[in-house]
């Protein structure tokens, strides 16, 4: 391999993401020097959160700049080594971001091991999302057995996880996902009670009661959420998808008060604050995905040309489960 296709970011997005947001480039691939290796991607993964990055503002992470490759979550093969920990052969996870191949210094690899599960769950229920899910739901949510838990997104890679692990944990799940075919997926993995939230009102559906509430979305549906919320209810703040486009922010929750009445707790948390769970997580996990105990699914996009559509189609509820690009070959 000697050269490799990128994807950069061309103009700060208004609103929803355009394909003209987006630029494709070829580079020149260096020789791996000392301590370097060169790593050919398998996938690379489309996130939430990037969108956040695409504005020029300070923020838990520093946003991208205009005409640099984007960075994030990838998987591949080291192809070429000039560092003995990360020998030739050796799969990895990496946060170059998205391109077809690129060459690290070797600091923020994490291992892969194929033979254990497809590379590609290293992006999703194996990996951050999936760590998102089981640190937000089990140390923020803190979910009791017999306890109801009410998750929205729940047909993507995060919520899908979270509510088949709250399952294990012995609790009533209900689901909120945007598509009828996502309902049914979503009621395939166990989920108590789904529903489609353009067709059934959030409050009607939780009006029995919820004592957790694993938010993705934010917007109407946590203020659906906390109306519904027992006494010392949680809510997992995690996401808010539904506001990420918006150019003018919607008003926040009009009922905040019942956070006093009914003593919730609302805590926002960010997954990379919390990788001393990774190896409790993987253990739980990679077992539960083993035995069938959790199930998942992939969109999956051919080509790192189309990584941009494979974006805005994310931001816009194409995919069930996690949504991936894949640009090279997998094991
Ligand atoms: P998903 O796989 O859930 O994909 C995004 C989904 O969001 C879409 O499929 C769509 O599904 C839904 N969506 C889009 N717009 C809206 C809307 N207006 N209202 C409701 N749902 C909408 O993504 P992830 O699982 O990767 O991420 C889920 C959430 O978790 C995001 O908010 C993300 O930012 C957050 N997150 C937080 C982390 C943290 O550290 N706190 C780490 C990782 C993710 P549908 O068809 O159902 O609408």
């Amino acid at each position: 391999m000697t050269t490799s296709r990128e994807i950069r970011l061309a103009a700060r997005p208004r609103g929803m993401p355009q394909p003209s947001d987006f630029e494709l480039a070829e580079v020149e691939l260096p020789e791996p020097g000392e301590g370097e290796v060169l790593i050919r991607n398998a996938f690379v993964s489309v996130d939430p959160y990037m969108r956040g990055r695409m504005n020029d503002v300070k923020s838990y992470v520093p946003p991208f700049q205009l005409g640099e490759p984007l960075t994030g979550g990838a998987v591949g093969q080291v192809v070429a080594s000039k560092n003995p920990q990360w020998p030739e052969g050796t799969w990895v996870v990496h946060n170059l971001g998205w391109r077809e191949a690129a060459v690290s210094d070797g600091s923020g690899l994490l291992p892969v091991d194929p033979s254990l599960a497809p590379v590609s769950t290293a992006l999703g229920v194996l990996g951050m999302p999936g760590l998102t899910a089981y640190v937000g739901l089990l140390d923020i949510g803190r979910p009791q057995e017999g306890e109801t838990v009410f998750v929205s997104g729940a047909a993507g890679a995060v919520g899908s996880a979270a509510g088949q692990i709250a399952k294990l944990k012995g609790c009533r799940v209900i689901g909120s996902a945007g598509t009828q075919d996502k309902v049914a997926w979503v009621r395939e993995l166990g989920f108590d009670e789904v529903f489609d939230y353009h067709e059934t009102d959030t409050r009607e559906a939780l009006r029995e009661g919820i004592d957790v509430y694993f938010d993705n979305v934010g917007g109407s549906t946590l203020e659906a959420a906390i109306g519904a919320m027992r006494t010392r209810g949680r809510v997992v703040a995690c996401g808010a998808i539904s506001q990420y486009n918006a150019t003018e922010l919607p008003p926040g929750p009009r009922n905040l008060f019942l956070v006093v009445t009914r003593r919730l707790r609302i805590e926002g948390f960010i997954v990379s604050d919390h990788y001393d769970r990774f190896p409790d997580f993987l253990a739980d996990m990679g077992g539960w995905v083993r035995e069938g105990k959790v199930r998942y699914r992939e969109t999956i996009v051919e080509g790192i040309e189309n990584t941009p559509a494979a974006f805005i189609g994310l931001l816009q509820g194409d995919n069930i489960g996690k949504m991936l690009v894949k640009v090279g070959p997998e094991p």
